[in-house]
């Protein structure tokens, strides 16, 4: 069963869930009582996600393709 991090916005407290993941999104209750809660990103999914942007295909040049056709000149 997957964990889940909040964060208690009343009190600030950080507290870990484990449930379905068909109940991440449900509301949580610190372990004080507050319901004013938010979930936090599991750690798993942070890490190296930056370079998955990092691979966009270049746009600009060649876009047209007028010079490779034979049309420029
Ligand atoms: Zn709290």
């Amino acid at each position: 069963m997957p964990r889940y991090e909040y964060r208690c916005r009343p009190c600030g407290t950080t507290f870990e869930l484990s449930r379905p993941m068909a109940e991440s999104a449900a509301p949580a209750t610190c372990p004080s009582g507050h319901e004013d809660t938010v979930k936090l990103l599991s750690t798993v999914a942070v890490a190296g996600t930056a370079s998955a942007q990092a691979s966009a295909p270049a746009a600009g040049g060649g876009g047209g393709g007028c010079c490779g056709g034979g049309c420029c000149g």
